[in-house]
């Protein structure tokens, strides 16, 4: 007779079907959905419909419109109107929408998961479980964020019209990242789900309506990729969030560059998973198969590069050849699915084809050996060996259930290896040693980082990209922000050019104190890189005038080759970012004393060069001083956080510099515009290459010497004069440049914000003139919001 244990081992699941009645009665209800508009139901002006089908079985769910420029139009004109009433409700009153919002989703969770299950293909386990229960949570944390957003962000605005882009991996979860923070802000959206998964935002429509939401804050309109760019190019739309693959992030970020909008991208990911050989490998399998076989792999955050320390291997992959044979690939709907449908046929070649090019290049699969369902679109649970970081599995993101497996020895090859990527979105860190781990989570360049864990989220905590993973938040407080403006920035006023500059390197000018009998010591002023003094690759010079036309001297003309050295001084310097935010501190007050102790200096020569006012130029040099102090103050004081998200959790709101950030100057103050930049950047450890104001640079140059004799360490400050906007191009097209402060005029910063699309480094483009003097405008937060980058580490304790 069998034993007990042998029948449970070959016993077999009976089918567990989740009832999908009242959903078929829905959308037979709706065999044509129109787009959200103002409120109401609105039939495609132009576009007609496109069929939407179940990848589990390749039934016809419903045809859906096709959004034109037209219903773009009227959708954003919709948004618009609402949005002076919806931001003259009070905080309260914005609460209770989405609030009510909140219990609507939460009555109808079933509902939503089947819909979100029958449109995606994804296991009913994990609609049930997590995406849904997700949506509700985020609705109800962000109605108290509506409640407190005037207390907890003074001096702050809503960005205006909010157009969102979402994708069909978790089509309703991504709508209430965007929907719910963008509302509690006091904005109006148009939102465009992904052509294949438009269903539960169009359901969402429904719930707004019965929650009786203004018409016009909400609005949908469904379409495919054309739809969403008709999106991206209106006028009247303040802001972009997308969330979507890393190539069309590139096509926006230049449709929107020099428009004024505001950008947030979540982007692609090639997420490492690390296991170091003191790891408890059984949770670490769970962990794989939540990280990479979650919702087929059609993950952003996907752990999908397994890096495993060699003494452990062979154990960790034998384990997980033998947990994948147990998981049950079929049936989205069945309760008991672990694994459900590839979303598309073109998703499904995608990774077919991936696949395939990684075995013609020598990749070892192993698949899961039980038969797929016959119907439908299915991939199986699959474990890549025999590759090497640069092949294609390694670099590329696949989006499906393929694991990519290798081996390190040390630590430092597994940071490295973890960091070999061109994305930098999250991470998992497997060690039963806290400090292996923190360690580890320190280094790795990515928004998230799990410690022996995979794809925790939470609404109070903030998700997002490092690198080409894109930037912004989305959750917690770093996400909201990203939903304002500060109040000052709200100006129709822009930069102007405050003298023409004749960069043409003709000899120069008589100087003023030139000699007749003999020629003066030439002090033409070159180039500050490494912490050298440096000649200008060009071998030019140009000349600057004083405020009457005269000649007051001659400056470098920087070219791209001085970039590239510049930005080669300032990532050796990295050693920057690990000196204790107290030394610092004491680096920047040193700074300050010494330029306080060369005041005369500095205000004759602003006097000289700007307009003869030696009253203002003091009173510069006066605000220059306190600014540097302002942010030495600040370098030990620009605390993280410790969200609030799950029990038994410490989730670690990290705010990390960038690395190097280029900054362009402006025109006006060049004393103090240029501190307050430098500054704040340099105090949160960032290092920085300047392009000083063209028509003041010998302001920039002159603070050399302060920099040689205020213990400043060489490459951590780079200035190359010369022609702003062309120096300004070579920056934003380095791809060794983490992040781009323009604040020069207008025409530099679209170039600046198109050339940042290779890396998608992030660009703060500033199109409004400063009064750099004024503490109100020319310090604070802002400037350190923008010098970091928020990293959340999820440190669960306990069983
Ligand atoms: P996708 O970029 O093809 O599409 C995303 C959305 O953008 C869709 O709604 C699509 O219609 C729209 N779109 C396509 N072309 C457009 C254009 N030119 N202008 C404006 N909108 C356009 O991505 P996808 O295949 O739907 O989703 C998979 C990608 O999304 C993966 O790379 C994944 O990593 C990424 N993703 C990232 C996150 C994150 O938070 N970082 C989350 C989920 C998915």
């Amino acid at each position: 007779m069998p034993a007990v244990k042998d029948i449970l081992r070959t016993m077999d699941y009976g089918p567990a079907p989740e009832a999908n009645a009242e959903i078929l009665a829905w959308l037979a209800a709706r065999p044509r959905f129109g787009h959200f508009i103002d409120g109401e139901h609105a039939d495609p002006a132009e576009g007609g419909h496109f069929e939407v089908r179940n990848p589990a079985t390749g039934a016809l769910l419903a045809e859906v419109a096709q959004g034109s420029a037209a219903d773009i139009d009227a959708a954003v004109a919709a948004a618009k109107a609402a949005l002076a009433p919806w931001q003259a409700l009070s905080g309260h009153a914005r609460a209770r929408y989405l609030y009510a919002l909140a219990r609507l989703l939460q009555k109808r969770e079933r509902f939503f998961a089947v819909l979100e299950t029958m449109d995606n293909g994804k296991p009913i386990r994990e609609s049930r479980d997590i995406d849904i229960p997700l949506v509700v949570r985020h609705f109800y944390h962000h109605a108290g964020w509506a409640e407190l957003i005037e207390s907890e962000f003074p001096q702050h605005r809503p960005v205006g019209v909010c157009g969102q882009i979402v994708p069909w991996n978790f089509p309703l979860l991504m709508l209430a990242w965007k929907v719910a923070p963008a509302l509690a802000a006091g904005n109006t959206v148009v939102l465009k789900p992904a052509e294949f998964t438009p269903l539960s935002a169009l359901a969402f429509a429904e719930l707004c309506r019965e929650a009786g939401l203004p018409q016009g804050v909400v609005n949908i309109v469904t379409g495919d990729g054309r739809t969403g760019a008709l999106l991206v190019e209106h006028p009247d739309v303040d802001k972009i969030a997308f969330t979507g693959s890393t190539e069309v992030g590139r096509l926006i970020r230049k449709a929107t560059a020099g428009t004024g909008k505001k950008l947030g991208l979540e982007l692609g990911g090639k997420s490492p998973f690390i296991v170091f050989d003191d790891a408890d490998l059984d949770a670490a399998v769970e962990g794989v198969v939540d990280s990479i076989w979650f919702n087929q792999g059609q993950v952003c955050c996907a752990g999908s590069r397994l890096l495993v320390q060699e003494a452990v291997a062979d154990r960790l992959i034998g384990k997980l050849k033998a947990r994948m044979e147990t998981l049950r690939v079929g049936d989205p709907l069945d309760k008991s699915t672990d694994v459900g449908a590839i979303v598309d046929t073109v998703q499904l070649e995608r990774i077919r084809s991936l696949v395939e090019a990684g075995r013609a290049e020598g990749a070892v699969c192993h698949q899961l050996g039980a038969p797929l369902p016959k119907e439908g679109l299915y991939f199986p649970p699959t474990l890549v060996t025999g590759v090497g970081p640069a092949s294609t599995l390694a670099q590329e993101e696949i989006f499906g259930p393929v694991l990519v497996a290798m081996t390190f020895r040390t630590q430092a090859e597994a940071i490295e290896l973890a960091n070999n990527s061109r994305y930098g979105l999250a991470a998992s860190v497997w060690s039963e040693n806290i400090n292996v781990a923190l360690d580890a989570a320190a280094r790795l360049k990515a928004g998230v980082v799990w410690i022996n864990a995979a794809n925790l989220f939470d609404a109070a905590a903030g998700f997002g990209g490092y690198r080409e993973s894109g930037f912004g938040r989305e959750g917690g407080r770093e996400g909201l922000a990203d939903y304002l403006v500060p109040a000052a920035d709200v100006t129709e006023a822009k930069p102007v050019r405050l003298r023409s500059v004749d960069f043409s390197a003709a000899p120069a000018a008589a100087l003023p104190e030139a000699v007749a009998t003999a020629p003066r010591f030439d002090r033409t002023a070159k180039l500050y890189i490494g912490g050298k003094q440096a000649r200008p690759d060009s071998g030019y010079s140009y000349t600057v005038t004083d405020h009457r036309g005269a000649a007051a001297g001659q400056v470098g003309l920087g070219n791209r080759k001085d970039i590239r050295n510049a930005v080669e001084a300032a990532n050796k310097a990295s050693a920057w970012a690990g000196v204790t935010a107290h030394n610092r501190a004491q680096v920047l007050y040193y700074l300050a004393e010494n330029l306080e102790a060369r005041a005369n200096d500095f205000r004759d020569r602003i006097a000289t060069l700007v307009d003869g006012d030696a009253k203002a130029a003091a009173a510069e040099v006066e605000a220059a001083v306190a600014r540097i102090a302002h942010y030495a103050a600040w370098a030990d004081k620009y605390d993280g956080l410790v969200h609030a998200t799950r029990s038994r959790n410490v989730t670690l709101a990290m705010n990390e510099p960038f690395g190097t950030i280029a900054i362009a100057c402006p025109d006006e103050a060049p004393l103090v515009a240029f501190v307050s930049l430098v500054a704040p950047a340099i105090a949160m450890g960032n290092r920085v290459v300047v392009v000083p104001s063209p028509v003041f640079p010998l302001v920039a140059t002159d603070f050399y010497q302060l920099l040689d004799t205020s213990d400043v360490p060489g490459g951590v400050v780079n200035i190359v004069t010369g022609e702003r906007s062309v120096l300004a191009k070579t920056l934003a097209e380095h791809d060794d440049v983490a992040a781009f402060w323009y604040f020069g005029v207008d025409d530099g910063a679209s170039a600046v914000e198109a050339a940042s699309a290779g890396n998608l480094k992030p660009v703060w483009a500033h199109a409004r003139p400063v009064r750099w003097t004024s503490p109100a405008e020319g310090q604070g937060r802002e400037f350190l919001r923008r010098a970091t980058q928020v990293k959340n580490i999820w440190v669960p304790y306990g069983e």
